[in-house]
């Protein structure tokens, strides 16, 4: 299920608050003169691959465990995901792991098979830089190339991994599956509730004011009283809009009618003394 990627964005607001991170070293990246880095890059290997995943708890077991054929990612539970600054968890996945850190809970884990269908990701590969280093990273897939990468590179093919995640996602979760998986989480209040009184705790959904990339963050929107609001967490108020697109609750919510909610019944209105404002 594609959209124009790039059409009906509001590209007037700008999110002041992208991720730094993935800011800072696509910047770096952009201004960079390609041909060189993309030549040291090549020297993707397992060694430089366990430096790339310094954080991610999974660091060693790339040495003794294949899974290249990514077919046990669904066996894979978030049990033993929580331990985000672990050491352990040899059996996590860079997605489980990825969607395991803080802020990043309005994230659903993507199907190893849904990134494997190249059809999925078309026109991907020109909207993130080292698009082919971080597919496989995403992928927990080895190359075989030799050399190491420098800090620098990690660190770029490390902020390149999170952008192409969120692009797939942004995609995924407008498919049967992916909407699935939003669902439960839905019914977990993953994504935090609507702060507004009369919406009485109302669950909200996550969504986009554009599908393009860097424009704005994630806003919740509440399907009772049909805004936006900013997550509460900063955290998560950091996270880039187009990794959830501006369709997803409003499909979502076509998707399973039964979860929209009545319009709310009460609105506030301000008093001075008990009397309302006269409204000239
Ligand atoms: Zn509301």
């Amino acid at each position: 299920m594609y959209r124009e990627r790039g059409a009906g964005g509001s590209k007037t607001e700008v999110g002041p608050v992208d991720r730094k991170r993935i800011n800072e070293a696509l910047d770096k990246h952009l201004e960079r003169s390609s041909p060189s880095t993309s030549r040291t890059i090549n020297g993707k290997d397992k060694s430089a691959q366990s430096v790339l995943m310094g954080k991610h708890p999974a660091d060693q077991r790339n040495a003794s465990l294949s899974k290249n054929n990514g077919s046990d990612e669904e066996s894979e539970t978030d049990s033993e995901d929580s331990d985000v600054s672990g050491s352990e968890g040899d059996d996590t996945s860079w997605i489980s792991w990825f969607c395991n850190l803080r802020g990043n809970e309005f994230f659903c884990e993507v199907d190893d098979d849904y990134i494997q269908d190249d059809f999925n990701l078309c026109g991907l590969s020109g909207q993130v830089p080292y698009y082919d280093y971080a597919l496989d990273l995403i992928l927990d897939i080895e190359s075989s190339h030799g050399d190491m990468f420098t800090e620098e590179q990690n660190e770029l093919v490390e902020s390149a991994a999170e952008m192409l995640y969120g692009l797939i996602h942004a995609r995924y979760i407008l498919t049967s599956k992916g909407m699935a998986a939003m669902l439960d989480k839905y019914k977990s209040y993953d994504f935090g509730r609507c702060p507004r009184v009369y919406c009485c705790g109302q669950p909200c959904l996550p969504v986009g004011q554009s599908d393009v990339p860097r424009l704005s963050t994630v806003k919740i929107y509440c399907p009772r009283c049909e805004d936006i609001y900013y997550p509460r967490s900063k955290y998560q108020g950091n996270i880039d809009g187009a990794y959830f697109g501006n369709t997803f609750p409003h499909l979502f919510l076509m998707t399973y009618g039964h979860l929209k909610p009545q319009k709310p019944s009460q609105s506030y209105v301000p008093r001075v003394f008990g009397f309302k404002i006269h409204k000239p």
